[in-house]
C-alpha cells in the first residue's frame, strides 16, 4: 500500500463536524462589522519580506523565529502573511486609501506563524480584524472596543472575556520609560531567561510581554508605563477610561500589557479568557499611528484589533455557548413505500422553495421507520417529516418534533410550511 500523506504539523483541516460553525462564526462577524459601516478589505497572503520586517519589528517573536519565509523562483524574499494589519497599510498606501480619508475596514482569512503548535496554537491560523485610518481621537478607539464587545454579545460569550488596557504613550514617552525599564531589568538580570536578557538592550519593552512565568515573577515592581506618559497620551488615554465607564463596558488597566508588535502607541487592549489555558489572549489590538508613515505613507492616526478564530471557535464549543452547530439539517424528511417516497421528494422541494432559509434532508436509501428516525437524529435535525402511503394519498404530511416535548401532528401540506417556520424561530 502506498504510504499516505499528511497536513503539515500545525495546520488544519476544516472538516464537516465543525465547518458548521465556522460558518455561523464567519456570518456573525460580517453581520456585526456591517452594522458599522465597516468595509471587506482582502490582501494576498503572500507579502514581501521586508514589509513584516519593517513593520512588526526585527526584535520580536514573529520576525525572529516565527515567519515562513522563502525566495521563489526570481530571487525575491517572500513571505507568507503572520498577520493582518501590514497588509492593510501597504494596500492602503500603494492605492491611495489613508492619507486625508476616514477608513473603517475589516479582514478575515489565514495567517501562518512557526509556533510550536498546542491548543489554540497553530501555525496555520484565521484571524478576523477591524482597522481604521484618519482617526486619532479616542472615540474611535471606543468604538472599535465597543464592536469587539458587541462581537462577544453576539456570541454569547460576554461573561466569558475580559478587557485589558493600557497606553504605551508617544515614541518619546516611550524612549523615557526604556531607560527606566532597563535599569530594572539589569538590577535582575540574573532572574530573565535568555530570550529576555538578549531583548534587554535591544527591544526591553519586549521582555514585559514574556510569557515565562519565571520571567514574569521577576517583573514584579518593574516600573509602570502609565508613570511615564506623555501630556497628550494620558489625556487620551483617560477619556479612553472615562467613556468606556460611560459605554458600561468593564475593564482592568494592564501596565504590562505591551503587545508582541512594534508598531503600537497610545492604546493598546487584550479581550483575555481564563477558559482556554494558556493560549486565553482571543482578541488584540491598539492604535498605531506611526506605521502608516513608517512604510512609506504620509502620517495618517490609525486603530484596529485582530482575533484568532481558532481560538474563538474553541471557546464556543468548549463552552457549548450555542448549540446543534454540528447539525447538517434542520428537517430530515422520512418515506415509507415508492408512493409516499415520490410525494415526499415533491415536498421537499416544495418546502425549500417556501423556507429558503431551512436545511432540508431528504432520506434516501430506504429501510423501516426506525432506521431512517436513526438517520434524523444523527443529522441534528429538529423535526422529521413522516410520509406514508396515506399522508402521499390525503396530500398531508405528520410533523414530529424531535427535540422536546411536543406531540406529533399530521396536517395538511399546505400549511406545512407555515407550521414549520413556527417551530424554527
Ligand atoms: P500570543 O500572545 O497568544 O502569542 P500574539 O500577541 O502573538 O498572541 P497577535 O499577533 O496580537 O497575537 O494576534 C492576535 C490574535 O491572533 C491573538 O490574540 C490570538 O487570538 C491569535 N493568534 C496569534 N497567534 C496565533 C496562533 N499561532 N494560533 C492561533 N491563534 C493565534
Ligand atoms: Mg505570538
Amino acid at each position: 500500500m502506498a504510504k499516505t500523506i499528511q497536513a503539515i504539523r500545525g495546520m488544519n483541516d476544516c472538516l464537516p463536524d465543525v465547518s458548521g460553525i465556522w460558518q455561523q462564526v464567519e456570518s456573525t462577524l460580517r453581520q456585526v462589522v456591517a452594522s458599522y459601516g465597516y468595509q471587506e478589505i482582502r490582501t494576498p497572503i503572500v507579502e514581501s519580506t521586508e514589509l513584516f520586517k519593517r513593520s512588526i519589528g526585527e526584535v520580536t517573536d514573529i520576525v525572529e523565529k516565527e515567519m515562513y519565509t522563502f525566495e521563489d523562483r526570481n530571487g525575491d524574499n517572500l513571505t507568507l502573511r503572520p498577520e493582518g494589519t501590514a497588509s492593510c497599510v501597504r494596500a492602503g498606501n500603494e492605492h491611495g486609501l489613508l492619507y486625508n480619508q476616514q477608513q473603517r475596514l475589516w479582514y478575515m482569512g489565514p495567517m501562518f506563524r512557526h509556533e510550536r503548535p498546542q491548543k489554540g496554537r497553530y501555525r496555520q491560523f484565521h484571524q478576523f480584524g477591524v482597522e481604521t485610518y484618519g482617526l486619532d481621537g479616542p472615540d474611535i478607539d471606543i468604538e472599535v472596543i465597543m464592536l469587539s464587545a458587541r462581537l462577544w454579545k453576539a456570541f454569547g460569550i460576554s461573561n466569558h472575556v475580559r478587557l485589558e488596557i493600557n497606553s504605551l504613550g508617544s515614541n518619546e514617552a516611550r524612549q523615557a520609560y526604556r531607560e527606566a525599564l532597563i535599569a530594572f531589568l539589569k538590577s535582575r538580570a540574573d532572574q530573565l531567561d535568555d530570550d529576555s536578557k538578549r531583548r534587554l538592550e535591544s527591544n526591553p519593552l519586549r521582555v514585559l510581554d514574556s510569557k515565562n512565568p519565571d520571567v514574569q515573577k521577576a517583573l514584579e515592581g518593574a516600573p509602570s508605563l502609565l508613570d511615564h506618559l506623555d501630556d497628550a497620551s494620558a489625556q487620551h488615554f483617560s477619556q479612553l477610561c472615562e467613556r468606556l465607564r460611560q459605554a458600561g463596558i468593564e475593564y482592568e488597566v494592564n501596565p504590562r500589557l505591551v503587545r508582541g508588535l512594534d508598531y503600537y502607541n497610545r492604546t493598546v487592549f487584550e479581550w483575555v479568557t481564563d477558559s482556554l489555558g494558556a493560549q486565553g489572549t482571543v482578541c488584540a489590538g491598539g492604535r498605531y499611528d506611526g506605521l502608516v508613515e513608517q512604510l512609506g505613507g504620509k502620517s495618517t492616526p490609525a486603530v484596529g484589533f485582530a482575533m484568532g478564530m481558532e481560538r474563538l471557535v474553541l471557546l464556543l464549543t468548549t463552552l457549548d455557548a450555542q448549540t446543534q452547530h454540528n447539525a447538517s439539517a434542520d428537517v430530515y424528511v422520512t418515506a415509507l413505500g415508492d408512493e409516499a417516497a415520490v410525494y415526499a421528494m415533491a415536498v421537499s422541494e416544495q418546502l425549500r422553495d417556501a423556507l429558503p432559509q431551512t436545511r432540508i434532508t431528504m432520506h434516501c436509501g430506504g429501510g423501516n421507520m426506525k432506521k431512517q428516525l436513526k438517520r434524523a437524529d444523527k443529522t441534528g435535525a429538529r423535526v422529521a417529516l413522516l410520509i406514508g402511503e396515506e399522508e402521499a394519498q390525503n396530500k398531508q404530511v405528520t410533523i414530529k418534533p424531535l427535540r422536546g416535548q411536543q406531540e406529533q401532528v399530521t396536517i395538511a401540506l399546505a400549511e406545512v410550511p407555515g407550521s414549520l417556520a413556527t417551530m424554527m424561530e
